[in-house]
């Protein structure tokens, strides 16, 4: 039996530690946040402080892939989800009325996932791995400790210094701290040369509120509805909860102005196909988040380790802007792997290292470039908008998809198997004839906008 500790108990910190203990190791989980995990879904949400992640009450849901992941490695959470009141939600319930053919097909069960509040799929994961693996809170890791080198110049990491001074040693170290992990500076306090690491500011600034009802919400438009300047993301929650952001340019001075709940409230109002989403009880405030960083990281450079004994997985290693909401599944693909390669390798720390750099740039860098893709497109239209340019039209094989998808069965499956990251675009795309089809489509109609206020009706609006 080998030992691990895992740094960071969020989602993806305790999925991989839970992947790992079952496979017979003894494995210890670190989380700086001290406070223990709540006894219910609603008083995580009231009172859970989880200061360690700043999206803890931003709008959180699960695509499909990461639920069937659960449901396949880890069934102990997907049951805990289930338990803890997580919604079944079917992605096809954003099917447009402008598809007539709206017939149940064989394989749609690959479209449910199971969603909630990010308090309560955190609460459920924590649940589970409480019960599988020991998780120590209120423990802050400070440092990597080093052995003896198995490489000149590659330190091999043989255990954690935490912040009460105690050195825990270890046959492997799991680095899950997130987005804000500061896994580069430790490395190169190790000796270490510093990890490949590429960073891209999301233009994006949100206000999301949450919302409670008896009758949740039926869609008149998809989660993700793209206007002039602004978007509004409407995702459904547990136990009768949903939450609505508007989101938009982070240089667009004047939209910061829908800060103030009224002003907030007045812009959904004026959208008819959202306006709906407004009928609940509030139970947050508007909250505001920008800042959010597009960030890779790389621990082999060179053909080779830059330290053995310790690797990265989820937001530590990749993040990406959340508009797509893709963080937890792409975190959730990368700890599937990372225990497959720790299954094999774990006895040759060297083979290890580069096993899951093969398997990162396999399974995750897809992803994470293909949402950097996407958001730059996003970014150049509200930006334009914004600045009272024309707006750059999209083209390519997803822009066609995405008019195209409106209008047809079969493609708005495909789109939401992308959506849903059962498919990567590019699979998608190799399908026979499915992009001519989507051509056609786009030729012949023009891309939608939801209605609601123009630009110069929105600004006068905020202004009153
Ligand atoms: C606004 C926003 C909305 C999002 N919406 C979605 C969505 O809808 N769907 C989706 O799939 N993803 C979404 N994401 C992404 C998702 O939140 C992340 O991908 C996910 O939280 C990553 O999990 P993680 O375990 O890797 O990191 P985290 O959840 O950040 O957990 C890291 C943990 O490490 C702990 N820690 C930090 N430093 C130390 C240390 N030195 N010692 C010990 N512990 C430490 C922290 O306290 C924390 O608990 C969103 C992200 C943002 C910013």
């Amino acid at each position: 039996m080998s030992r691990i500790v895992v740094l960071g108990g969020g989602m993806i910190g305790l999925a991989t530690a839970m992947l790992l203990g079952r496979q017979g190791h003894d494995v210890t989980v670190f989380e700086k946040d001290a406070t223990p995990r709540p006894a219910s879904p609603d008083a995580a949400w009231e009172d859970w402080d989880r200061r360690g992640v700043v999206q803890f009450r931003q709008p959180h849901f699960l695509q499909p892939a990461g639920r069937w992941l659960l449901e396949e490695h880890l069934p102990e959470v997907a049951q805990a989800l289930a338990a803890a009141g997580c919604l079944p939600f079917d992605l096809l319930a954003q099917m447009p009325r402008s598809i007539t053919n709206r017939d149940k097909r064989a394989g749609d069960d690959r479209f449910v996932t199971l969603t909630g509040r990010r308090t309560t799929l955190e609460f459920a994961v924590a649940t589970a791995a409480e019960r599988m693996v020991q998780v120590e809170r209120g423990v802050t890791v400070t440092r990597l400790v080093t052995g003896r080198s198995l490489r000149d110049g590659v330190p091999h990491v043989t255990g954690v210094c935490t912040s009460a001074g105690e050195e825990v040693s270890a046959d492997l170290v799991v680095d899950a701290t997130g987005r804000k992990s500061n896994l580069v500076d430790q490395l190169v306090a190790i000796g270490a040369r510093p990890p490949l690491e590429s960073t891209e500011e999301s233009a994006f600034f949100y206000y999301t509120r949450f919302f409670r009802g008896s009758n949740p919400p039926q869609f008149r438009a998809g989660f993700l509805a793209n206007f002039h300047s602004f978007s509004l993301l409407t995702l459904p929650g547990d136990s009768g909860t949903w939450s609505v952001t508007v989101f938009f340019f982070s240089g667009d001075a004047a939209l910061k102005a829908l800060r103030d709940p009224a002003r907030w409230t007045k812009l959904i109002s004026a959208c008819p196909a959202h306006a709906h989403w407004l009928e609940g009880e509030p139970i947050s405030d508007v909250l505001p988040m920008g800042g959010v960083t597009d960030r890779y990281r790389r621990l082999m450079v060179d053909g080779m380790p830059v330290a053995t004994g310790v690797l990265a997985v989820g937001d530590a290693l990749v993040c990406t802007n959340p508009v797509g909401g893709r963080g937890i599944s792409i975190g959730l693909m990368h700890a599937v792997g990372t225990a497959e390669v720790v299954g094999e390798y774990l006895d040759d720390p060297v083979e290890l290292a580069r096993a899951h750099d093969r398997m990162t740039q396999a399974r995750v860098t897809p992803w994470y470039t293909y949402t950097v893709g996407f958001d730059r497109a996003h970014t150049a239209q509200i930006r334009a908008a914004t600045e009272g340019r024309p707006t750059p039209l999209p083209t390519g094989p997803g822009a066609a998809l995405g008019v195209a998808m409106l209008h047809d069965a079969t493609l708005f499956r495909a789109a939401m198997e992308i959506m849903g990251l059962l498919a990567l675009p590019h699979e998608v795309y190799a399908r026979p004839g499915l992009i001519d089809r989507a051509m056609k489509l786009a030729d012949v109609h023009a891309p939608t906008v939801p209605p609601g206020p123009s630009r110069t009706e929105l600004l006068r609006m905020l202004a009153a």
